[in-house]
């Protein structure tokens, strides 16, 4: 298989369409990592480790078609073609959640990790990343679910 076709592969993997699509898209294109992108390197909220958390600019949608109240992403820094993370990364990821946590104050959320192949995570951004997912409160103060694909 030429990188090329595993490139176009990876784009019929795009589930939520729209602007996260065309920046995908668009990455592909021109061969460039979003997570590697000076733009997203210029969002850090916090560091530490080698690793830096973003806010993610494309949030998980929700059962009622709003988006997540936080999804934060932990990426390393340095571009990695391992799509699955040792023991220090997933401690530098927990660092930068609890620093989250502690600054936001949200109460809870889920932590998840898509790994290795995307035919089989569902992954469409091939650096590393763990995301962190906190649900927003409907007006009656109950969590509206979040649904991430896997696959
Ligand atoms: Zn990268």
């Amino acid at each position: 298989m030429t990188s090329e076709k595993k490139e176009i592969k990876l784009v019929s993997n795009i589930k939520y369409g729209g602007p996260y699509q065309q920046e995908l898209i668009e990455s592909q294109r021109t061969g460039t990592c979003i997570f590697c992108k000076s733009t997203f390197q210029s969002q850090v909220l916090c560091e530490y480790k080698g690793w830096i958390l973003l806010r993610n600019t494309f949030p998980a949608m929700d059962s009622q078609g709003g988006h997540a109240q936080f999804h934060f992403l932990a990426v390393p820094k340095k571009h990695s073609k391992s799509l699955w993370l040792n023991s220090r990364g997933l401690a530098a990821a927990s660092h930068l959640f609890t620093w989250a946590r502690n600054t936001y104050e949200f109460e809870g959320g889920a932590i998840f990790q898509r790994v290795g192949s995307p035919k089989f995570s569902g992954m469409t951004v091939c650096h590393p990343h763990v995301h962190l997912v906190v649900p927003r409160l409907d007006a009656n103060g109950d969590s509206i679910p979040v649904y991430m694909a896997v696959g």
